[in-house]
């Protein structure tokens, strides 16, 4: 047999999920749909000189995964844009600084879509996405990853309001004054909530805000389902079944968010989809450069996005990259979706925040999940519910019981 034609044939057995060819007809209904991602960290990059949302780049080359052209290319109409923070220290003085970064990071979004009001649209309602895609804009929906930066006082979640949140993650990989991570390696300090988090809580929703349990402890996840008025988002997270990390969700657990309405969002971060060994020598080059990012915007003197790819480059250079492929990725749709259906699945695949698999490295490539969609058998208005119907229901079930 020819070489390439076994190859191909190989290919076939050895990928029963994943299909490189994807028909015009596939990627018309792809265009169809309204195609929304819950968990964009690309902010983090709008706050280096020399990144241009607009300009096309490539990955791995200049380490970016999300820009206008690819996501025009993608079909990608939009998501929730990440105010992103790191933890730190749980005392007023760290409150302060990071508080001031994070509004820093939410201007950013802000200041993106106003030099851009051609291209973008800040979004804030439920209603706006169609609205916005009608109009042949993307989507800037603006959420936090870590409520760290409220630190004990509230009402600072009413600003984060006022600036355009509309959705709400407490916690990040470390426990912090609200709620237990999933990933602190000292364990548990809450069994689930703070106090102050259940307060938290019930203000995002007087608020109309999603709340999101990606990256919290499953004890806290559990209490933000049986408190929430409205039902609880995990932005992107995996099943715990399918590939067994802290990060993700175990079926029973799964299926209590289910039965309140909940909606998993899936995220592609390799890490949690197989077991990949991150070098120590890789871990604490990464440390490096993301503690001098940080360092920089506290200073006024943002890293250059120039500088930000050569030490990324360097590292991966040094320390190789593995990568799940999109096979091991879609296994948690496949079981997603076996076990809660098509209304409580989504995706937040972690773009420029450490997601994408070896097939999909980019938001261009996203008709694949289209693709795997329609060869499961679901048809145009299921995969519409996947791609954004799930997380606006949320958004508009928050916003029907916010506080009148
Ligand atoms: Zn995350």
């Amino acid at each position: 047999m020819h070489l390439v034609l076994l190859t191909l044939l190989l290919a076939t057995i050895c990928n029963p999920l994943y299909s490189s060819e994807i028909s015009e007809e596939i990627r018309e209904s792809h265009k169809r749909v309204l195609v929304l991602d819950s968990h964009l960290d690309t902010p983090i990059r709008l706050a280096m000189p020399g990144f241009d949302i607009t300009e096309r780049h490539e990955h791995p080359a200049d380490q970016s995964q999300v820009d206008l052209p690819r996501m025009l290319e993608g079909g990608l109409d939009g998501g929730f844009w990440v105010i992103y923070t790191s933890q730190g220290e749980l005392t007023e003085t760290a409150y302060a600084a990071v508080k001031k970064s994070a509004f820093r990071t939410g201007n950013l979004i802000r200041k993106m879509v106003s030099d851009h009001p051609n291209e973008f649209s800040l979004a804030l309602s439920a209603d706006d996405a169609k609205r916005i895609a009608d109009n042949g804009k993307i989507s800037v929906y603006m959420s936090i990853e870590n409520a760290y930066p409220i630190g004990t006082d509230l009402s600072v979640l009413d600003q984060f309001y006022a600036i355009g949140v509309r959705m709400l993650g407490l916690v990040h990989v470390k426990n912090n004054q609200f709620a237990d991570s999933s990933t602190d390696p000292l364990g548990p300090r809450w069994n689930g909530l703070s106090p102050l988090g259940r307060q938290l809580v019930q203000k995002a929703n007087d608020l109309g805000m999603i709340i999101d349990a990606s990256h919290a402890h499953d004890l806290a996840l559990e209490q933000m389902i049986s408190l929430s008025r409205t039902p609880i988002l995990l932005s992107h997270s995996g099943c715990k079944s399918v590939f067994d990390h802290p990060r993700n969700v175990g079926d029973e657990l799964l299926l209590k968010l289910k039965n309140q309405g909940g909606v998993i969002q899936l995220n592609s971060l390799g890490a949690y989809l197989k077991t990949i060994e991150i070098p120590e020598g890789r871990k604490a080059i990464y440390k490096t450069i993301l503690r001098d990012r940080a360092l920089g915007e506290i200073n006024n003197q943002p890293m250059l996005y120039k500088d930000f790819v050569h030490r990324f480059n360097a590292m991966y250079k040094r320390f190789p990259k593995e990568m799940a492929s999109l096979d091991h990725y879609l296994a948690h749709f496949e079981h997603g979706l076996d076990l809660m259906g098509s209304k409580a699945v989504g995706v937040g695949a972690d773009w420029d925040g450490g997601g994408g698999v070896a097939e999909m490295n980019d938001v261009s490539k996203i008709p694949y999940i289209t693709k795997f969609l329609s060869d499961k058998g679901y048809d145009e208005k299921d995969i519409n519910d996947i791609w954004s119907g799930n997380l606006l229901r949320l958004l508009r079930q928050a916003e029907f019981n916010k506080l009148k």
